[in-house]
């Protein structure tokens, strides 16, 4: 089976497009959506749409919880916070609703999905650091960890001797003998200064995982934030991809 993970699509259309319409082109498969569908870019509506169509399964983000309940929005800085105010504006009611239905976790054939880390998925922690990674490792049972938030890729090896090998080279055959946590990075709004989308794509008879890169029209999706009068820090960093 091939499954394709995307994350951090934060309503930028353009984005989702492209990625949309490159997964249609590969092998048939499962898409599974890690959440973020929400927040930053101009098409938050349409975004959910499109997710809601094409993916097997979605996890909840942190940004679309926050556009979904009227809690604080103080754990945000002042741009995403902006965003989300917008956002929630912008939801219709049959979006909104979609969203609450999301869980914070997901598992199926040895993985686990989960839009930030397995450890309280509900505290929206991020794996910045060896610490984070050796917790996390304790805490799921499945081999994979696929997840996302930081919107940086990463591929994160506990071998079977027990050590943690981060690799940033984006297409490897896993080892049956190790676990993995992957972070697909994000398809809306890259932040490894790449500003190219990015997306997972994992064979589990072949074990081939792929975090693969595309382009797509920037300037369109900040053009559209321009009209919806967005934070111009947040329509200037789609092009930075930090
Ligand atoms: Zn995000």
């Amino acid at each position: 089976m091939t499954y394709y993970i995307i994350s951090d699509i934060h309503g930028n259309l353009e984005a989702l497009t492209v990625c949309l319409e490159n997964i249609e082109k590969g092998p048939e498969g499962k898409i599974i959506c890690l959440g973020d569908i929400v927040g930053y870019c101009a098409n938050p509506n349409e975004c959910v749409e499109v997710i809601r169509s094409k993916a097997a399964t979605v996890i909840l983000g942190n940004h679309d919880e926050s556009a979904i309940s009227d809690q604080s929005l103080d754990y945000f800085n002042q741009y995403a916070r902006e965003a989300i105010m917008w956002t929630r504006d912008q939801l219709t009611d049959a979006n909104m609703e979609y969203l609450k239905s999301l869980k914070y976790t997901h598992t199926e054939n040895d993985m686990i999905f989960v839009h930030a880390t397995p450890y309280r998925p509900e505290e929206w922690n991020y794996i910045f650091y060896l610490g984070d990674a050796e917790l996390n490792f304790r805490i799921f049972q499945e081999r994979l960890c696929f997840l996302g938030h930081s919107h940086q890729p990463v591929i994160l090896e506990k071998t079977d001797s027990g050590s943690i090998v981060i690799n940033r080279n984006y297409n490897v055959t896993l080892k049956k003998e190790s676990r993995y946590i992957v972070n697909v990075g994000s398809v809306g709004q890259p932040r490894d200064q790449d500003p190219r989308l990015s997306f997972a794509c994992y064979n589990s008879d072949t074990d081939e995982l792929e975090i693969k890169r595309l382009d797509y029209d920037i300037s369109v999706a900040q053009e559209k934030m321009r009209q919806a009068n967005l934070h111009p820090f947040l329509i200037q960093r789609l092009a930075l991809g930090k």
